[in-house]
């Protein structure tokens, strides 16, 4: 299936790995490093990055990956989610603006909420989510929070995209050892061979039919070792765009919910990230404004350079060259630019920037101010 939505636009930096003289096996980058990188360049390509504004990761544990998480700027809102309280109070701090968010700001508000709930209870807080995340959490889950999930993700949530990684155990033939009961951790409910996760993903298409879905490897084995597919496996669920809204009832949604082994969503922080508050134009007027004083500020030292005698300074900018420069951070064109220009007011004449001024009033006392 070569379908952009369930792919990134750029083939990503693939992985590699190796064997260790000791038998062990080395992920380059890490493995959970590789998950966040497919997740990441997947929700940011040209299909996704228009349409994703809410996102939830659930099972976010200590909030690793929100790091990479953060850096997608056309997100508006990110909910945290996990049942282990604990952990997500003692990385709360994780979730927060850094002194960095504060210098080079967002273009938009971003809202984050750290919650306590789990992935088989519905909350209110997951209507309009766009794209559902939960990386290595489907593992951990108890037999009725499995079969519960499907429900709450595909029939109440809905998201355009969902996203499921899970350990690959066709891999697993290539660890020298297994520490827990042949599990790669000692909370992992089951592990799934690509087989068992392709008939649990399909089945789900079936029951949900407005979802299509894919079925990809994460983190490639050392070479020769092919066949076992990647260590880890992602299932992408993408809702078809062609899909009625339907409405879900309140009384479906208690009925649901009663079954649920949790039965709230708590907020363990609420932030807001800083961000520009600047009107779309007054960005590009600032930004045409900055590369026109820098274009002036080396013109006149050369002129400075070549001659000693103040004659009335006057320079043409081309509009073109302006644009050039603003482009690479805003859209926009030549005649908006010139529009914005001009109610500056700068004064723009046949496509140019014109500044005049004349340099003889300047005093020599405020010349020798600068020595
Ligand atoms: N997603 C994390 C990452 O990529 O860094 C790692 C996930 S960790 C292996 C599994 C997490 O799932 C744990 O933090 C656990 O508390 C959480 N979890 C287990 N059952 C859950 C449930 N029913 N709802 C939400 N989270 C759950």
């Amino acid at each position: 299936m070569n379908d952009l939505r369930f792919f990134p636009d750029e083939p990503p930096y693939v992985g590699k790995s190796f064997f260790r003289p000791n038998g062990s096996i080395k992920f380059d980058p890490i493995l959970t490093d590789q998950r966040y990188s497919f997740v990441v360049n997947l929700l940011s390509n040209s299909y996704w990055k228009e349409r994703i504004r809410t996102v939830a990761d659930f099972g976010c544990s200590d909030l690793n990956f929100f790091r990479v998480l953060r850096s997608l700027r056309f997100l508006r809102t990110a909910y945290l989610v996990d049942i282990d309280e604990e952990m997500l109070k003692n990385n709360r701090m994780r979730a927060q603006p850094i002194n960095s968010d504060y210098i080079n700001r967002r273009d938009s508000p971003f809202h984050v909420e750290i919650l306590r709930g789990s992935v088989d209870f519905f909350s209110e807080k997951m209507i309009n989510l766009d794209a559902f995340v939960a990386i290595e959490l489907i593992e951990h889950l108890f037999p009725p929070e499995l079969e519960r999930l499907p429900y709450n993700v595909f029939h109440l949530i809905k998201p355009q995209i969902a996203i499921f990684t899970t350990p690959n155990s066709d891999f697993n033939i290539l660890f020298a050892t297994l520490p827990f009961n042949n599990f790669r951790h000692d909370d992992h409910k089951f592990e799934w061979s690509r087989e068992q996760f392709q008939d649990w993903a399909e089945n789900i298409v079936q029951r949900f039919p407005d979802y299509v879905v894919s079925l990809q490897g994460i983190g490639p084995g050392p070479e020769g070792a092919e066949e076992y597919g990647g260590c880890s496996q992602a299932a992408i669920f993408v809702r078809r765009p062609e899909c009625v809204e339907t409405q879900i009832t309140p009384w479906e949604v208690q009925e649901y919910n009663a079954g649920a082994r949790m039965q709230t969503y708590d907020v363990i922080l609420e932030c807001d990230f800083p961000h520009d508050e600047r009107t779309r134009e007054e960005k590009i007027s600032d930004c045409a404004m900055y590369h026109i004083n820098q274009i002036e500020h080396r013109s006149r030292m050369d002129r400075d350079a070549e001659q000693y005698d103040y004659a009335p300074f006057r320079l043409e900018i081309p509009l073109e060259k302006i644009l050039g420069c603003v482009t690479q951070d805003h859209a926009t064109t030549q005649q908006e630019l010139e529009a914005i220009l001009r109610g500056r007011p700068m004064q723009v004449e046949n496509g140019n920037v014109v500044i005049v001024s004349d340099d003889e009033e300047m005093g020599d006392e405020e010349d020798y101010e600068n020595y």
